[in-house]
């Protein structure tokens, strides 16, 4: 039987080993874009925006092909106030090349119709870091929706707080696999950090009046897109919808214009080029 001095190391060294787990940085397992792809390389150098009260930098964590299709890039969003750091989005997990990354129902259907290219340059931490942003100075993290190429990164972002539609989360519940989330995405997020789940409901004190969260379910049932006011006018992360590509007629469209004029606004998209 183990005494009470053994059950008190047993206590500590078990808390050491989750401290342990807790501060773990997975390294990315690279697969380099091919020759052809070349040209994309260049959005593996962030691009900065200055709109005067809020910077706004595009982070690049991989590349996606679907169907051998050309890939597009996954961007993680950073808009740096003066005084606070929030993040839209949490890209693609440095282990999406990992054999056993994708499991369950949905996991042929990722590992045969997809690829995904990735180098060191692409990891988000160390890209945060050579922009002078530490971890734990990010405020909220943004998610446009609960796809896996939007919170890969969420297990090494943990304490931070993470606003996601309630419809969202509640298709993640219940639907699941069923409507195209990852095994495990509730894990993954790890919904008991969700203090805000909902654009009514959100409390972001003074920069309550510059960033708002616009519900625009489409690509999934709760997708959201973020409105940012800055100094040179709006902003519109428009996550995985490319307005671009809209008819000004389509219901979606029609609905945005209720709130914002989307001529007025710099168009900022997930996979999109810049
Ligand atoms: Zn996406």
């Amino acid at each position: 039987m183990l005494s009470k001095k053994n059950l008190h190391s047993l206590f500590f060294a078990l808390l050491f080993c989750t401290s342990i787990f807790k501060a773990q940085v997975f390294k990315i397992i690279s697969n380099e874009l091919p020759e052809k792809y070349q040209e994309l390389k260049k959005y593996d150098t962030p691009k900065k925006f200055d709109f005067g009260n809020v910077k706004v930098t595009s982070i690049c964590t991989g590349y996606i092909s679907t169907n051998n299709n050309f890939p597009e890039p996954v961007f993680v969003w950073l808009m740096q106030f003066k005084d606070s750091v929030f993040l839209i989005d949490a890209g693609l997990s440095p282990q999406v090349n990992s054999p056993d990354y994708f499991s369950g129902l949905s996991a042929g259907f990722f590992k045969s119709d997809f690829k995904f290219y990735l180098s060191k340059n692409n990891h988000l931490i160390q890209q945060l870091e050579q922009l002078s942003v530490k971890t734990s100075d990010i405020k909220t993290i943004f998610l446009t929706h609960a796809h896996f190429d939007h919170i890969g990164y969420l297990p090494q972002l943990k304490g931070i707080k993470v606003v996601l539609t309630v419809k969202e989360s509640e298709s993640v519940k219940t639907k699941g696999q069923l409507a195209g989330y990852q095994k495990n995405t509730e894990k993954i997020i790890d919904f008991s950090r969700i203090e805000v789940i909902d654009a009514s409901q959100m409390k972001l004190k003074k920069y309550n009046s510059l960033i708002s969260v616009l519900q625009t379910s489409n690509h999934t049932a709760g997708h959201e897109m973020i409105l940012l006011n800055t100094d040179k006018g709006k902003v519109l992360f428009t996550g995985d919808i490319d307005l671009s590509k809209i008819s000004k007629t389509n219901k979606l469209y029609r609905q945005i214009e209720k709130q914002v004029s989307i001529k007025d606004c710099v168009l900022l998209f997930n996979h999109g080029a810049l």
